[in-house]
This record gives structure tokens, C-alpha cells and sequence, in this order.
């Protein structure tokens, strides 16, 4: 039998883009995927279409930066699985004003920034925490970027040292930061937490710019998701390839 297939799995900000195709991979793993969105009607429709691919997915309402919003989807999957096994924290926002230079990004456009990339992760997470606990396994996913990388942005010639979006490169940075805590805290225990770059995926977040495809895009969450007990704790990776901090 599927070992996936006893999972219970939930993705942030699935109604499109790289969410959207995490849930679709993680449930064609066999994994009971929970495809979350802040609107419910949104989220809803969106499973529609993936139970029509006879993929075992649910919706949820779950607005990240709405604390209510949280305690009531920590609620509902206590009450329908008693457990977590795998959280993907992958909502995400790019506010910043391309054409400004990284000192003169408004003040709002950074609060915003961090509200939805950085805090309400780290609230997501502490609340579903328990759940996870409960699991033999939980695995989470922290969806980043390479352009959290400090190291690389510090290069000349890197591929990203032009791209100076500051608001959202340091919520990246802030999020692999994060992870290392999160991990040192999970090193005993079965469970594990790891942050991905997705690729340059082809979504609305560059208005479909990218270099790679969705569903390549959900490859690296999935594969995190889906590690076995040897894999690694606090790893920052794109397909498997570890990645400067
Ligand atoms: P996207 O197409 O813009 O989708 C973003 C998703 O996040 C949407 O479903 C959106 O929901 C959701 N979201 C935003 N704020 C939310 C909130 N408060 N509560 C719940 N959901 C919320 O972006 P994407 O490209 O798929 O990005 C997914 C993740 O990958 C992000 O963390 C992004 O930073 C990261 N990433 C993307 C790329 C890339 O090349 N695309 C590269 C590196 C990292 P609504 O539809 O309701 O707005």
C-alpha cells in the first residue's frame, strides 16, 4: 500500500500559481491534500477541479495574516483528521516598486511585505504546531525564494544581483533565518522543516515571466514534503541542489 495515502496535507495560498500544482502533485502522491485559500468560495472551486481529476483534495478557508481565520482552520482539521502531516507554507506576496531603488520602497510596502511572507508564517506554523506534533513524522515547507539569498545578492555577477526588490528579498532571507531556528528547535525529533526556491516559475506573481512551468515549480515542496526519515533538517534547496544562504 501508498504510505502517502494515510497522509493528511495542508497548502497556503493554493487557489493558483505554485500552490495550486503542489496540492495537485502531493495529492497524486496519494497524500489527502487540503487546498487553502483565503476566500473559501475560491478554494472551493479550485478543489472541484481537482477531485474531478479523482485527486483526494478538500478546500479550506484560511486567510494567513487573519488570526481568526487561522484558529478557525486549525480547528476544522483537528475536528476532520486529528492530526497534520504536512504543512507548505506557501503564500506569498511581491509588493515592492520595481522601477524605485531598494532605499526608496515605501514603508507600507514592507510592513505588508512581512505581514503576509514573513509573520503570518510563523503563525501559520506555531498554530498548526500542535497538530504536526501529532503526526508521527510532520514535515514542513517554507515556500522562499534564491532571492532571500544574502550571499548571493552580496555577489557581483550572481544571478540575482540586479534584482533588488527589497521588501520581498528580505522576507525570503528572514524566512530561511526562521527555518534554521525552527529546525534546531524539531533536531531530535522525527519531524523536520526545510525552505525551497520553487525555480522562476511561470505565474501572476511576474505576470507569467518565469522560466519554468508550474509544474516544475511544485517539485521542490513536494519533494521536501515528502522526505523520508534520512533526509534533511534546515536545508535550503531547489530540486535538490543546496543553495547559498
Ligand atoms: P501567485 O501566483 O501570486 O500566488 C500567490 C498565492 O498566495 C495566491 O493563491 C494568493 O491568494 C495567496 N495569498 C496571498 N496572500 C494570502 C493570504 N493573506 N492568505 C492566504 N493566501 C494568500 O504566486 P506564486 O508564484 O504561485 O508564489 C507562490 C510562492 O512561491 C510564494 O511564496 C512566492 O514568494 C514563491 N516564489 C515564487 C517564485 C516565482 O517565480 N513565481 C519564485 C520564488 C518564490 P489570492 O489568489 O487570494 O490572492
Amino acid at each position: 500500500m501508498n504510505a502517502n495515502t494515510n497522509k493528511i496535507a495542508l497548502v497556503t495560498g493554493a487557489t493558483r500559481g505554485i500552490g495550486t500544482e503542489t496540492v495537485r502533485q502531493l495529492a497524486q502522491a496519494g497524500v489527502h491534500t487540503l487546498l487553502a485559500g483565503r476566500k473559501r468560495d475560491t478554494a472551493v472551486e479550485v478543489a472541484l477541479k481537482l477531485q474531478a481529476e479523482g485527486l483526494p483534495v478538500e478546500a479550506i478557508e484560511l486567510d494567513v495574516t487573519d488570526e481568526a481565520s487561522i484558529a478557525a482552520a486549525v480547528e476544522q482539521v483537528r475536528t476532520r483528521h486529528g492530526h497534520l502531516d504536512i504543512l507548505v507554507n506557501n503564500a506569498g506576496i511581491l509588493l515592492d516598486d520595481i522601477s524605485k531603488a531598494p532605499s526608496q520602497q515605501s514603508l507600507e510596502a514592507w510592513r505588508r511585505t512581512f505581514d503576509t511572507n514573513v509573520f503570518a508564517l510563523v503563525a501559520v506554523t506555531q498554530a498548526f504546531l500542535p497538530l504536526l506534533r501529532e503526526s508521527a513524522a510532520a514535515r514542513i515547507v517554507n515556500v522562499s525564494s534564491l532571492l532571500g539569498s544574502v550571499t548571493l545578492h552580496s555577489q557581483p555577477g550572481s544571478p540575482i544581483y540586479d534584482f533588488k526588490v527589497p521588501a520581498y528579498n528580505v522576507s525570503k532571507s528572514a524566512v530561511n533565518a526562521w527555518t534554521a531556528q525552527l529546525a534546531y528547535e524539531l533536531r531530535d525529533t522525527a519531524h523536520k522543516v526545510n525552505t525551497v526556491h520553487p525555480g522562476y516559475v511561470k505565474t501572476d506573481m511576474n505576470g507569467g515571466e518565469g522560466e519554468v512551468e508550474v509544474s516544475v515549480g511544485a517539485q521542490s515542496s513536494v519533494q521536501m514534503a515528502l522526505l523520508d526519515a534520512d533526509g534533511p533538517n534546515g536545508s535550503f534547496t531547489y530540486l535538490g541542489e543546496v543553495l547559498p544562504w
